[in-house]
């Protein structure tokens, strides 16, 4: 056996932290449980984490509200604010190789796509709310008499955090950025399926200089950490990115309490290919539209309608480039296609494959597990779908692609609109008039033309209809995390 190093494979980071971020301690669960997260790759278990629950949360919240009414958090120059969060990012990017592998260790995304996607996005989505710390103002307002009237944008408070699996340093940043930046206290619950990159960033927080309390991290499951934290009275805001049934649930529990709620959720978003598109481009973005990150995006291109006139034409593209994914170890750099992040989402994706199948849809490429270890779904593609067949209605969150055909654009606007999500959605033509026409009339959160999957931090995302409340990123990220307050003082 060759003893050399290969180049291409990078090795399993060390972990660092596992345990419960509550000021400026990692500590045990109260409870002293512990659950284990695990390699999708591989099914091993990685290691064990402390499980917070009730008691757990209740003591965070309280460091963050502390941190937020008398801490030196609370008397901090907003400037000074936007430097600890460059300060974060530097640090994130001097560690960017260990929090990339970490976050492919746990997750099971491609070392190409952490280190060239998730870390890239995150850092800079630190960047650019460290720029708008010291940039958030309220105005002064003419009102009528003698009076001088002003606003101010001020923090709402303590702010609970509850974030998936996907794209788990991501949305720690897209969470803490504009929550930082602003002046909030928080309390985030990472995902049981991928805490670990969350907890180190949470470490390199505190070498930042956050101050204790600042950010406090509970790992966790849903039904008890997630739900503590959604019903704790000192908490003000609640910032979700998840399921719809999880929101719904979410939305009732912090009925009683009234919380403010930022939900990013799911999709089904249409990807719309006219025949006079750049059919190269249309097919790679159809690709990646769907295929990255294992399918397991909440603005996945999963309906991908294509014009009668260039379908067949189309599919065969669209298939040639399924079967040219390569699957494997996600720590090979020649790897694009890794595991599903675990067995639940592994056996969800199977079911739809199974459900596709019957309802008559052509499988026209993959559709089983692929090798025998880790949870590994062959790129799977579906012609011949129906509108209303599940696997054209329902979010599989897997790498299964439904191509439908359509005939003209009143008609394609409509069956694209005849969903309750609003997510994003994609139209790929050479034709201006009809790019616009078809980007004002799809009701999603964002529409890309003749791209896929654009993300920058200045620019806002989020859903109409069931797929979220609120948006995330850019200035509009901003208002989540803002109280406004109007002062109107007697000038007579
Ligand atoms: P996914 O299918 O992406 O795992 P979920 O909505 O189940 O979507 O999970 C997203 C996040 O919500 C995770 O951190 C999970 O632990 C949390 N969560 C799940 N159930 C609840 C709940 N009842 N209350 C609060 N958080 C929850």
């Amino acid at each position: 056996m060759s003893t050399t190093l290969d180049p291409t494979r990078v090795t399993a980071p060390k972990i660092r932290q596992t345990g419960i971020l509550i000021g400026d301690e990692f500590r045990p669960a109260v409870s002293g449980k512990t659950f284990k997260t695990y390699n999708p790759a591989t099914e091993e278990v990685i290691c064990e984490v402390a499980e917070g629950d009730s008691a757990d949360v209740d003591l965070a919240v309280h460091a963050a509200r502390a941190a937020f009414e008398t801490g030196p958090w609370s008397r901090m120059d907003a400037r000074d604010r936007g430097r600890l969060l460059n300060k974060l990012a530097d640090l994130a990017e001097l560690h960017l190789e260990e929090l990339a592998a970490l976050e492919t260790l746990d997750n099971g995304k491609p070392i190409n796509d952490s280190r060239a996607a998730d870390l890239p996005l995150a850092i800079d989505c630190l960047r650019y709310y460290a720029g708008w710390a010291d940039k958030i103002h309220g105005e002064t307002i003419p009102v009528r008499g003698d009076y001088f009237c002003y606003t101010r944008r001020e923090p709402i408070g303590v702010c609970g955090q509850i974030i998936p699996w996907n794209f788990p340093l991501l949305m720690v940043a897209w969470k803490w950025g504009p929550a930082l930046a602003t002046g909030n206290t928080i309390v985030m619950k990472p995902a049981e399926q991928t805490p670990l990159s969350c907890l180190r960033l949470a470490e390199l927080a505190l070498e930042a200089g956050f101050p204790p309390g600042v950010i406090n991290v509970v790992p966790g499951y849903g039904p008890t950490a997630g739900a503590a934290l959604v019903k704790h009275p000192q908490v003000d805001k609640i910032a979700f990115t998840g399921e719809g049934l999880t929101a719904k649930i979410i939305m009732r529990e912090a009925a009683d309490t009234l919380k403010r709620l930022t939900f990013e959720l799911g999709g089904k978003s249409p990807n719309i290919v006219f025949a006079d598109a750049d059919l190269d481009a249309a097919a790679a973005g159809a690709e990646f539209g769907l295929f990255f990150n294992q399918g397991q995006c909440c603005c996945a291109g999963s309906r991908l309608f294509v014009e009668e006139s260039v379908h067949d034409e189309f599919v065969e593209r669209i298939v040639q480039r399924a079967q040219q994914r390569v699957l494997g170890n996600p720590f090979d750099t020649e790897t694009n296609q890794g595991p599903q992040v675990d067995q639940a989402q592994f056996d969800k994706i199977m079911t739809y494959i199974k459900r596709g199948q019957a309802q008559g849809a052509n499988c026209v490429t993959g559709g089983k597990r692929f090798g025998n270890l880790g949870y590994f779904v062959q790129p799977t593609v579906f012609t011949g779908v129906s509108d209303s067949m599940d696997i054209a209605r329902e979010e599989i969150f897997g790498p299964v692609l439904s191509i439908l055909k359509f005939k003209n654009a009143d008609e394609v606007v409509k069956r694209a609109n005849d969903t309750c999500y609003g997510l994003a959605a994609a139209v790929w033509t050479r034709d201006v008039k009809k790019a616009h026409q078809v980007a004002a009339s799809v009701r999603a959160g964002t529409v890309w033309v003749n791209c896929y999957d654009v993300f920058d931090a200045a620019a806002p995302f989020g859903g109409f209809k069931m797929s979220g409340i609120g948006r995330e990123l850019g200035a509009a990220g901003l208002a989540n995390y803002t109280e406004l307050k109007t002062v109107t003082m007697s000038m007579g």
